[in-house]
């Protein structure tokens, strides 16, 4: 079913976090949100709708550089061509802009959304090896706050139902075996309790024994012990430490992925559009782990609710992802102060709600 794209627009929207769920990690304080939101439109003027989450302590990219680059560069390149299928406008994104993951992810997101929409059925439809799950449970991300707030925001997410408490590890000043066995003290051995170091550990010896040092707290496992650019360091972590290790930061990319499975440098992968460059990338880095054997979370860069539909619906629809196992980051509703949809996508009892209409079943909200 041939398309054609008649309209490439961009906006920026800010939106407010809640002061005390600001996240705080080894790459710095994210506490705004600035983001660029992309509407397709198509010759019968369905429309599809996209998040570029642009962080630039994660990924480099800012909401004014997207609006430039999308105003300037892609809808004079997009606008007026036909296509057969969304997959195709990210190749001819690939080829003429090197980088800026996000703001591709945005445009092809809003593709495949489009694309959905034009035939009246979700993107789950278009794209499951299983009937979508209902909900997807969440972890939730405690910054790298004293053992108090560590506490604290342990204990808030844990009576929201949330049971996947994932920990920021390897900011200096901070005594993470006092936090972590604070938070199991309080709420004792039922939480699943997982660490995040965001490429702290500077070397292979430091990675080892910061982990074997929180292991009594019984890891369920540990996301990106090593910097994002030191690969080879990640797979000798994971000859040593017994605890299964989660890549984030060092796989954006399907190429960055087949590196990774080449020297077996973890056991699950976090997968989420913006990183990967596009919802097609995640798509086949989805595939590609599960041929190799390895399970897919969902991860995060603090995408609001239009943001979070398109990856609830890639962890809802594939059994690469065992979302009951795993859980994935899609707590985004507790840190916001308000939706960024129409509907809000659901945070019930920890879990997110797979939105079931149309494309990725949301719309933003306008100003
Ligand atoms: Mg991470």
């Amino acid at each position: 079913m041939s398309f054609q794209i008649t309209k490439v627009e961009a906006r920026i929207a800010n939106y407010s976090l809640h002061q005390d769920r600001v996240i705080i990690t080894s790459l710095g304080i994210h506490d705004r949100s600035r983001y660029l939101i992309i509407t397709l439109t198509d010759e019968l003027e369905n429309q599809g709708f996209g998040e570029a989450a642009t962080v630039m302590i994660w990924s480099g990219e800012a909401a004014e550089t997207g609006l430039w680059i999308v105003q300037n560069r892609i809808a004079p390149l997009l606008t007026g061509s036909h296509y057969d299928h969304p997959s195709e406008i990210l190749t001819i994104l690939d080829r003429a802009l090197q980088g800026n993951p996000f703001l591709k992810a945005s445009i092809d997101i809003a593709a495949w959304d489009l694309w959905a929409r034009r035939q009246e059925k979700p993107v789950s439809a278009l794209i499951g090896d299983r009937e979508p799950v209902e909900s997807v449970p969440t972890r939730f991300s405690i910054g790298a706050y004293s053992v108090e707030d560590t506490v604290r925001l342990a204990v808030e997410s844990w009576e929201a139902g949330i049971r996947t408490l994932k920990i920021k590890t390897g900011v200096p000043g901070l005594d993470d075996v006092a936090r972590l066995k604070a938070v199991r003290e309080r709420l004792g051995e039922e939480p699943i309790l997982t660490i995040d170091a965001n490429g702290a550990y500077q070397t292979e010896d430091q990675a080892v024994a910061a982990i074997e040092a929180l292991l009594p707290f019984n890891l369920a496992l540990v996301e990106q012990p090593t910097p994002r650019d030191r690969i080879g360091m990640m797979a000798r972590v994971k000859q040593r430490v017994d605890v299964p290790i989660l890549a984030d930061e060092s796989i954006f990319t399907p190429g960055e992925l087949a590196e990774a499975l080449d020297c077996d440098a973890m056991d699950l992968l976090s997968l989420y559009p913006g990183k990967n460059g596009g919802f097609t990338n995640s798509l086949k880095m989805a595939q590609t782990a599960q041929n190799a054997g390895k399970y897919c979370v969902i991860g995060s860069n603090m995408e609001t609710d239009l943001g979070q539909a398109a990856m609830v619906c890639l962890a809802a629809s594939l059994t690469a992802f065992p979302v009951e196992e795993y859980a994935s980051d899609l707590m985004t509703g507790l840190i916001y102060t308000a939706t960024s949809t129409s509907p809000a996508v659901e945070l019930k009892n920890g879990r997110l709600v797979t939105p079931l209409g149309t494309g990725f079943g949301v719309e933003p909200l306008h100003d």
